[in-house]
């Protein structure tokens, strides 16, 4: 790469203003790689930090460049990334967080609870949410953030390797075991991948709430599926459970409904694991909640689950793919959000490519 080569990118200069634009290509600091963007996925997030939904926080000042789920190839490398094995050539995909690797969360494994985050002079990054991103040909990330994918997976795949190891921190977190009877709830793409990662962990049947297309990808994926629009999910779970409902319930719809619904649908002592995020706070059964010993537990993000979730894309290959349903050259930004926000023409997992 020549110095002062440059780079096209779609970059937020300001609530709902993107504009694809032309900016020096960056240069790897020590721990650092810069890679070129084969595939960058749009997020669920991603719409809501373009619309200014999370001010001063993410981003926390303009402009900010996007993208969080990524993979693509080691262009450039700083020297201690280079001693710790990593090579130009080498094919990585990436996530969000980097944790500042000092404080007492970071020292537990527990990076995406750093107590220092937003602060990037300590080290702590979270890259398309207020660190510069991966809507861009290359993309500047700590080597924490990344990991390297086999020869044979495609890079649409391997974008999506940020929301496979955060569906699957949900889905270990919950303590699942072999045989337990899962409820997903919702049927987007962190619903459906969370199936794949219970099916690895042997969960006995997996049942699925949603509606529409995405339910027959579910069915598909090997759930039974439950409309929520014409049945009633915690009946419909009990029926299936032998009257006990689901052990473990992995709750990715993020309404107040549905996360009301998710409760009332788990066992009795049972875990309900949660991905969502929804709009506020929600009022909870307390009473059943102690009595009945179930536990509620927040997941944030991915940590320490990248590595793990590579095999279980590579095993689930056609599910993953079945997962991406459109892929345009990232100056087509905008049609691609038209047709990810519209869930437009069946749109699943919405892949922009920088090099095309
Ligand atoms: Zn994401
Ligand atoms: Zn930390």
């Amino acid at each position: 790469m020549e110095k002062n080569e440059m780079m096209h990118a779609v970059r937020l200069n300001a609530p709902h203003d993107l504009e694809y634009c032309s900016i020096p290509v960056p240069t790897p600091g020590d721990m650092e790689v810069v890679c070129k963007v084969e595939s960058v996925a749009i997020c669920g997030t991603d719409p809501h930090i373009i619309n200014g939904d999370f001010p001063n926080f993410w981003p926390d000042k303009f402009p900010l460049i996007p993208g969080h789920e990524w993979a693509g190839v080691v262009e450039t490398l700083g020297d201690s990334a280079k001693a710790l094995g990593w090579k130009v050539g080498d094919r990585v995909c990436g996530i969000s967080h980097v944790g500042c690797g000092h404080c007492a969360m970071c020292m537990e494994g527990r990076y995406t609870l750093c107590d220092n985050y937003g602060h990037e002079e300590f080290g702590h990054r979270q890259y398309g949410h207020y660190s510069q991103g991966a809507y861009a040909q290359y993309m500047r990330t700590n080597v924490k953030a990344i990991a390297k994918i086999p020869d044979e997976m495609d890079f649409n795949v391997a974008s999506c390797m940020d929301p496979l190891s955060i569906a699957l921190h949900m889905v270990l977190r919950s303590r699942i075991e072999p045989g337990d009877d899962v409820l997903v709830n919702g049927s987007g793409g962190q619903g459906l991948m969370a199936i794949l990662c219970a099916r690895a962990l042997g969960a006995g049947k997996i049942m699925v709430s949603g509606s529409g297309f995405r339910l027959d990808v579910a069915k598909d994926f090997g759930a039974i599926p439950i409309n929520y629009r014409n049945e009633n999910v915690p009946e419909r779970v009990k029926a299936l459970t032998n009257g006990k409902g689901a052990k473990r319930v992995f709750e990715c719809a993020g309404t107040a409904v549905g996360i009301q619904q998710a409760i009332d649908s788990v066992a009795k002592g049972g875990v309900v694991s949660v991905v969502s995020l929804p709009g506020g706070d929600i009022p909870l059964p307390m009473r059943r909640i102690v009595l009945e010993e179930i536990e509620i537990i927040g997941n944030r993000a991915n940590p320490n689950t990248l590595e793990k979730a590579i095999p279980l894309a590579t095993q689930f290959e056609r599910e993953m793919k079945r997962l991406i349903t459109h892929e345009l050259p990232l100056s087509q930004y905008e049609k691609a959000f038209d047709i990810f926000n519209g869930r437009k023409d069946n749109s699943l997992k919405v892949i922009m490519k920088p090099q095309l």
